[in-house]
């Protein structure tokens, strides 16, 4: 349900992604995969409405969206550092992406106590982040995103805060989570093992062009360039 279409953005005449296109399921847990400056976290906003591209288009749910500002989007962005406020509490912050809904108090609480039960944190919710764990952290981001009830999940690089096993431990949880809500998520990593063991199909960036869209599978076993083969084939 997400459809960039030969997407085009420069920075004067820097290109930066040089005629995207990528057809993603609904449903589909869909990682962006390529080095650092690829273009992967600007392929995100431009998704997310944060930034406009100059050409191409961009469609989800077959509706051209061109300018449309962020919150008019039913897209959800979950940020790399979280950026929970710190002198609110867990169930403050998750209610905090909802300000700008015009709902009752009612029907904010109810809908805060909701999904601080899908991510498991309805026990913190009267906590402040700095008395949580950081996966404790990015599930409250998380929350405070999936609250706005998002068609689509946009994720940048949220593992990357954590260390090792705490981040293979997050991404199992993530993994689970997705499929359970259905969410269509697209994930950016620059981390190819990261995204061979929890995505249903990776696109390959590489200054701002997909290399190959496939499954793990498909991509390890028939990378399409040398530099599919050694980005893939390299543990990092
Ligand atoms: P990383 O893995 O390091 O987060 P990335 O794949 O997310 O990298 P982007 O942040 O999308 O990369 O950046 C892609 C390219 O665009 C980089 O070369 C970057 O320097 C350039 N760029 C990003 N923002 C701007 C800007 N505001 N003005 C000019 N160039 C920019
Ligand atoms: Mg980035």
């Amino acid at each position: 349900n997400v459809k960039c279409e030969d997407l085009q953005l420069s920075y004067g005449n820097v290109v930066v992604l040089d005629g995207v296109t990528l057809d993603i399921a609904p449903g589909e847990f869909f990682a962006l995969l390529g080095p650092s400056g690829s273009g992967k976290s600007t392929l995100l906003r431009v998704i997310a409405g944060f930034l406009q591209h100059q050409k191409g288009r961009l469609l989800i749910d077959g509706r051209e969206l061109r300018d449309e500002p962020a919150w008019a989007r039913r897209v959800g962005m979950v940020f790399q550092n979280y950026a929970l406020w710190p002198h609110l509490s867990v169930r403050e912050n998750v209610a905090f992406g909802l300000v700008e809904r015009r709902l009752s108090r009612k029907e904010i609480d109810a809908r805060v106590s909701e999904v601080l039960e899908q991510v498991e944190l309805g026990g913190l919710a009267h906590r402040s982040p700095h008395q949580l764990s950081g996966g404790q952290q990015q599930r409250v981001a998380l929350a405070r995103t999936l609250v706005t009830q998002p068609q689509v999940l946009l994720l940048d690089e949220p593992l990357s805060n954590l260390d090792r096993s705490l981040r293979i431990q997050m991404r199992q949880e993530l993994l689970k989570l997705q499929r359970r809500l259905g969410i269509t998520t697209i994930f950016v990593t620059h981390d190819q093992s990261e995204a061979m063991t929890s995505a249903d199909r990776i696109a390959v960036l590489d200054k701002g062009v997909v290399q190959q869209i496939g499954t793990p599978i498909a991509l390890y076993d028939y990378p399409a360039t040398p530099f599919v083969a050694r980005f893939v084939g390299t543990m990092n």
